[in-house]
């Protein structure tokens, strides 16, 4: 029998400036270049140019994650994956590229869940209720089961469905086959990451609106009910929102009625600092504040909110600063 030879890797695993003994006999720490040296494949020279254009061939997605919740959970679970999924890209690390987007893309799909409140017989549906509908509770299913369980509620549409698809699709190819080849590694890493960007970015919601930004609104009442919505905006009816820092008053309208304007109850109001000293003064809902009314002052017709303000109501308080005679 003869002996049989391939080429070899020696300490393939190794990062030799860190190791014993080698570490014990040079005093001084391993260099930045080295730790990038043993981060980066180990058959191609450390190269700054190619780190970069790496960086620049994924910072291609279509859709831009420009804000994220400052809430730990999603942190955690959805944007530091997806930024390590990317700097794994920079680094030539291409399948962890695609196993951080496909776990992106799971908690997605159970955030999606929990933030709805998917209703049977007209009330909440409870974990049990998942059991006996799906087999077991929704976060316990795989991925293909609750992206169809998903799109059958409704709760997504067509290009998330195909999103996840993409993802699972590329995912178990790479991840559970062997004998998939690794010929297109890096341009699948890329679908995959730029499918996890747009699929967080429909589970956040980043509608802009005159220049503020709009969470998904079942988001926004899911992290509310968990006590969690502080420092991630507060979204007003009119699809707008602000920080708690913008706030300069808050409080039940003060239109004197039970119910406000085309409201069924009266509303809780938050006045940001940008509104006029007057507006905010006046503590009325916007749409009270705007609804025409006969003034008790002047006894002339004009918006609620003008009621003893100089120029609009015939009777002008005294003190326009402070609203009184
Ligand atoms: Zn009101
Ligand atoms: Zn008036």
């Amino acid at each position: 029998m003869t002996e049989r030879q391939i080429p070899g890797w020696i300490n393939p695993l190794a990062f030799l400036e860190v190791d014993e003994p080698w570490a014990s006999s040079t005093p001084a720490a391993p260099t930045l270049e080295a730790i990038l040296r043993f981060l980066c494949p180990a058959d191609e020279p450390v190269d700054v140019q190619k780190l970069l254009s790496r960086y620049r061939e994924i910072s291609t997605e279509p859709v831009r994650l420009f804000l994220a919740p400052a809430e730990q959970r999603i942190l955690d679970k959805l944007i530091w994956p997806l930024r390590n999924a990317k700097a794994s890209y920079m680094v030539g690390n291409y399948l962890a590229t695609i196993s951080l987007s496909g776990m992106v893309a799971e908690m997605v799909a159970i955030l999606l869940w929990e933030i709805t409140d998917s209703r049977i017989s007209g009330r909440s549906m409870t974990k049990e209720d998942e059991k006996r509908l799906f087999g077991s509770e929704f976060e316990k299913l795989g991925q293909e089961r609750r992206v169809s369980v998903l799109s059958v509620y409704g709760v997504i549409g067509d290009r998330s469905k195909a999103d996840f698809d993409e993802i699972r699709q590329i995912r178990r190819h790479y991840l559970h086959l062997w004998s998939q080849d690794h010929d297109r590694l890096p341009s699948d890493g890329i679908k995959c990451f730029h499918a996890a960007v747009s699929l967080i970015v429909t589970a956040i919601g980043q509608d802009v609106q005159e220049g503020r930004l709009v969470l998904n609104p079942r988001l926004v009442r899911y992290l509310e009910r968990k006590g969690l919505y502080g420092a991630t905006p507060y979204i007003f009816d009119d699809g707008s929102a602000a920080l708690p820092e913008e706030i300069a008053a808050e409080g039940p309208c003060e239109c004197g009625r039970s119910a406000c304007v085309n409201r069924p109850g009266k509303v809780y109001c938050r006045w940001t600092r940008d509104l006029p000293e007057w507006v905010i003064r006046k503590r009325l809902y916007r749409r009270c504040y705007d609804e025409l009314v006969i003034c008790p002052r002047c006894g002339k017709n004009h918006k609620r909110g003008h009621i003893g303000k100089l120029g609009d109501c015939g009777k002008p308080y005294g003190d326009q600063e402070g609203q009184t005679d």
